[in-house]
């Protein structure tokens, strides 16, 4: 069985990522998304938020499953019986970074961990989650970058922390 673990922020899930997931999840047969619980980056959305939107978002996939850890990747990724990782490339910006988590990736795990890219679908290739956070902050219109729910849910938040 093949599978492959797609980490991320997913801080919200927007229509870039679930492109990605869609593509991943007809070449894998079992794709687990997973929420970082990253101490160093802040978050609009605790992990538990971000895993239930993204639950709600792939309900239809079935190979599909959603997931959150802390720590490192490779650890994560050999407590799964994983050794395949999905990521994202938008633009030349993405690679550099990419390209050096996953050769650390690959070095850490002694070759037992691959990163496998799919690039981005060019209608999203703009598509970020800070920038659907700033738009929804000004109360723009999400609607092209992220499902209805996810958009109600940006609403809710804003509104509830008072536009701070
Ligand atoms: P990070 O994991 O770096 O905190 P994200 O949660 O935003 O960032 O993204 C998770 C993965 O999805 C990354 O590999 C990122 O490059 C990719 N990704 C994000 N947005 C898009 C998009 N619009 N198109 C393709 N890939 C994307």
């Amino acid at each position: 069985m093949k599978k492959a673990i797609y980490p991320g922020s997913f801080d919200p899930v927007t229509y870039g990522h679930l492109d990605i997931i869609k593509r991943a999840a007809a070449i894998f047969d079992e794709v687990t998304v997973s929420v970082l619980y990253n101490v160093k980056k802040s978050s609009l959305f605790s992990v538990d938020e971000r895993v239930k939107m993204l639950k709600e978002a792939t309900k239809d996939l079935p190979n599909v499953k959603v997931d959150s850890f802390s720590g490192l990747l490779i650890d994560y990724a050999k407590s799964k019986d994983v050794h395949c990782v999905i990521r994202g490339l938008r633009a030349i910006t993405d690679f550099e970074y990419e390209l050096q988590v996953s050769q650390t990736n690959h070095l850490l795990s002694h070759g037992d961990l691959d990163t496998v890219f799919f690039t981005t679908d060019l209608q999203y290739s703009y598509l970020s989650s800070s920038s659907v956070k700033e738009i929804a902050y000004f109360q723009g219109d999400v609607s092209p970058c992220v499902p209805d729910f996810v958009a109600d849910a940006l609403e809710a938040k804003y509104a509830e922390q008072d536009r701070k």
